[in-house]
């Protein structure tokens, strides 16, 4: 455990030296003692310590010095580690400032100079002070911390990256946590620079990109071999199981993903319907244990680094990332699935991560305690988020557009949405329009049977409404139909451009697409059943399908 401070500021040297002495031959067992003569050093000096999520038990500040008067430093030193004891060191003629300070600044203690012997004057004031520091301090998160304003959208999207990496961090509301307060200080920024980033070492970046935070965690950004067996793109189930696959059958295997491995069963509050799991786990659960796994097995895996292109050379294939640099590999499993469709309304993307999400129910749950929340979907997502999130929320309301929800979700999610009191369905019901200043305040509702509006306050709003693949950014350098998915294997023979693409003496293999070597498995595919079982069953079969290629090459 990291020893706590006590921290001492005098201008007068001679005494500065005499204090420092006595406190560390008392107290140097259980506490670090730092001592300078300079209060402003000594504030930049605090400022670092909040920063490096060190903590200070006691400040003794001399009264009278020339950059400031001590009640004024103890003041200031108070707004960072507002529970640390403050005593002032005062001459006789100071005494009565010391007992103004008692009540302004909420002094513990004004020790009068000279302090000898300390056995009497000095070390039992202390002890109490210590003793009484010791009884509220409760050690601070060791990791990351987040300052920002909870509806930022900026704030919503770190929060996301770091969870999704696995990163552990401790989240502190600007507006409603006081502890912000001193991180912004600290920190010398002002709250318009907001979300602050605070690292474990105490260094700090206010409105950091995700590739400089996942810089300065650890999580890699540039591959390391000129050469890979196997590239996956997209760490969602089916591009994390082809990655364990992968790795465990000895083949150099890179996992490159743009925000968070776990893709869209990350932000699935509760799989039910994954073997092996009776009594279900959380999308982020699974993640976890996945990449624990790949990782474990020796996957490199790049995040967050978007794939741009594809260019091919004779067999080889070149990937080339959103950052410019361009990696190297004999074969490619493409699993980039699918995402979210946007809802059309106009001026909603303003308030996306600030009361508009996508399928972020998880990590929003704490932010929609006690609020009423709308969720727009009628299938099997938005039935598990409201699942999730009414344990949270007072009200949440499904709003779809079909008369019943079980005509598009499974039956037993119905059953238990049925069965919960503070879920309420609202059929034939769309949303119209959304207001708000900086954050979503009020969703305008219509009735598509009777055309009635109506504007209602909403905190929140949970957009469900289906999703297309991730497949723009191939062009036409791949066999798709007409939505998109990739088409693969047997599907390929039956189209009319096949011969024109596939110049091999072989079919393709089953989850081959129209460029040999290249692969495509999840819900990305053509013809793929969508779901986690069949996406982590693809990636897996995928691998199969690259060894023989590779033994062919
Ligand atoms: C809220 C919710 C709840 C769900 N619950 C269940 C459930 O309970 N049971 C179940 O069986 N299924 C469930 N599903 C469906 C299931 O999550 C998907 O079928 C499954 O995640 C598909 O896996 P995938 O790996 O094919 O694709 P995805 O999960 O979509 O992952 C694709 C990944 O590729 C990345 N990517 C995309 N383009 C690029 C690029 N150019 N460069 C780099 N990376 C890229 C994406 O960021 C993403 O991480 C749920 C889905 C949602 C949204």
């Amino acid at each position: 455990m990291k020893l706590p401070y006590i921290i001492i500021v005098d201008d007068d040297v001679q005494v500065l030296r005499a204090i420092q002495r006595d406190i560390r031959n008392q107290y140097r067992e259980e506490y670090r003692v730092a001592a300078t003569e300079s209060a402003n050093e000594a504030l930049d000096v605090i400022k670092e310590l909040k920063l490096k999520n060190e903590s200070v038990a006691l400040f003794i500040s001399d009264q009278r010095m020339p950059e400031m008067e001590g009640v004024a430093f103890l003041e200031k030193a108070k707004e960072i580690f507002p529970d640390a004891k403050l005593v002032l060191l005062t001459a006789y003629s100071d005494i009565e400032a010391a007992i103004r300070a008692i009540n302004n600044v909420k002094l513990d203690y004004y020790l009068l100079k000279p302090w000898s012997p300390p056995e009497e004057k000095l070390f039992p004031v202390v002890n109490d002070l210590l003793n009484e520091w010791h009884a509220i301090y409760k050690p601070d998160h060791e990791g990351i911390r987040i300052i920002g304003f909870q509806w930022s959208p900026k704030s919503h999207e770190l929060k996301e990256f770091l969870s999704g990496n696995l990163v552990p961090f401790r989240w502190l509301d600007a507006e409603n946590n006081e502890e912000a307060e001193q991180y912004i200080t600290s920190a010398n920024v002002s709250k318009s620079d907001l979300p602050l980033v605070v690292f474990k070492d105490g260094t700090t970046k206010a409105n950091p990109s995700l590739a400089e935070v996942a810089n300065a965690v650890g999580l890699k950004q540039k591959a390391t071999e000129k050469m890979y067996d196997v590239v996956i793109i997209g760490a969602g189930p089916s591009g994390l199981a082809a990655s364990v696959y992968g790795s465990t059958e000895g083949l150099k295997t890179l996992l490159i993903e743009r925000h968070n491995p776990g893709g869209q069963a990350s932000s699935s509050a509760r799989i039910e319907n994954y073997l092996g799991f009776p009594s279900g786990l959380s999308g982020a659960e699974l993640t976890h244990r996945a990449i624990t796994q790949t990782i474990r097995f020796g996957t490199e895996i790049l995040t967050p680094q978007e794939v741009k292109s594809i260019r091919l050379q004779d067999v080889y294939k070149i990937i080339e990332l959103a950052d410019g640099t361009e990696i190297h590999s004999k074969t490619i499993v493409i699993a980039t699935g699918i995402a979210y469709r946007k809802l059309e309304i106009q001026g909603l993307e303003n308030f996306t991560g600030a009361g508009v999400y996508y399928g972020a129910a998880a990590i929003e749950a704490h932010a929609c305690r006690n609020e009423i929340i709308y969720m727009v979907g009628g299938g099997n997502s938005a039935c598990q988020a409201a699942m999730y999130m009414c344990k949270f929320a007072k009200e949440v309301n499904i709003l779809i557009r079909k008369d019943a929800l079980k005509q598009t979700a499974a039956s037993y999610l119905v059953e238990q949405i049925t069965k919960t009191p503070n879920i309420h369905i609202l059929p034939n019901t769309e949303v119209t329009a959304v207001q708000g200043g900086r954050v979503l305040e009020k969703i305008t509702l219509k009735n598509t049977k009777t055309g009635a509006e109506k504007i209602l306050p909403a905190k929140a709003l949970f957009i469900y409404i289906g999703s297309a693949p991730c497949t723009s950014w191939l062009d036409n350098l791949l066999l798709k139909d007409e939505k998109g998915f990739i088409i693969t294997g047997r599907e390929l023979v039956k189209d009319k451009s096949f011969h024109t693409h596939w110049k091999m003496e072989r079919e393709p293999f089953m989850s081959e697409t129209s460029i040999p070597g290249i692969f495509a498995s999840g819900d990305v595919r053509f013809g793929a059943l969508a779901g986690i079982s069949s996406a982590v069953g693809e990636g897996a079969m995928a691998i199969r399908f690259v060894r023989k290629y590779l033994q062919e090459m």
